[in-house]
């Protein structure tokens, strides 16, 4: 990356952890899920969420289908007949995702039992954590990639492009499953951004693109074997997509994207 490649990726960062500050709708961060008590299922807060992600699994499948098509498309990857029947065969298993299931156990996380993959199970902090539709949104699509990839890691050859690449641009050590996690990220982000320009309103696009990488503005940054930091999870995926950096530093959209219409 260039420097100033660089130091526009800093600004975006810096206004997606204040825009988590200053919007009352803001994710809340990773860290801080983490250590709140339990929810339990029937709390008002856990019921919103789980309502709000229900209503909202429909546009985000069709927005993981459109971004994952554009992300073949982004990495050449559309000739390969082996790969397009993979790609159509991701878009099934994702058009099969029927239910979010609330889990109190499930704390600060959301899961996808590959064995039963019509169900995405999302735990009742982070239902509570996510108060804007755009929130939810970047993690329901996060969850559906998954789903899209499959048990058999269908999408490989995507997935380590993209881990590849964000490895390349930030020195940062993006192999085998922390190529997923971001593959998985990035689709989030860019179904955030279709949303965004599908659904015009008042709030400022910076503050609304921010909710989709807002939980990873943690003060406690520390990640695993399978996923980057939090910290370094804002680095890759903004390097990832300078367009969206440049409207996070900007305020401002560049292109509308064309969104498919949903089917309710
Ligand atoms: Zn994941």
């Amino acid at each position: 990356m260039s420097p100033e490649a660089r130091a526009l990726l800093e600004e975006a960062s810096a206004v997606v952890c204040t825009q988590a500050k200053l919007d009352p709708k803001s994710s809340v961060a990773i860290d801080e899920m983490q250590a709140r008590p339990s929810l339990p299922v029937q709390h008002p807060d856990a019921q919103a969420g789980a309502q709000r992600a229900q209503k909202l699994l429909p546009v985000a499948k069709a927005l993981v289908i459109s971004s994952l098509r554009q992300l073949v498309v982004e990495y050449n990857l559309q000739k390969s007949p082996r790969f397009e029947r993979r790609v159509q065969q991701a878009i099934a298993r994702v058009n099969a995702v029927r239910r979010v299931r609330p889990d109190m156990e499930s704390r600060d996380n959301a899961s996808v039992f590959l064995s039963r993959p019509q169900v995405i199970t999302f735990g009742t902090i982070f239902l509570a954590g996510l108060r804007s539709d755009e929130g939810m949104i970047s993690v329901l699509a996060h969850e559906l990639m998954h789903i899209a990839d499959g048990e058999n890691d269908s999408l490989r050859l995507l997935v380590s492009a993209v881990g590849s690449k964000a490895g390349d641009l930030t020195g940062l050590d993006v192999q085998g499953q922390r190529g997923e996690e971001i593959t998985c990220d990035l689709i989030g982000a860019m179904a955030v951004r279709a949303y965004v320009a599908d659904t015009p309103g008042y709030e400022s696009i910076a503050r609304r693109l921010a909710r989709s990488i807002q939980h990873n503005c943690v003060e406690i940054d520390e990640g695993d074997e399978d996923h980057l930091s939090p910290r370094s999870t804002i680095r890759a995926l903004l390097s990832l997509h300078p367009v969206l950096v440049r409207e996070l530093v900007n305020d401002r959209e560049e292109r509308a994207q064309p969104v498919p219409p949903v089917k309710q």
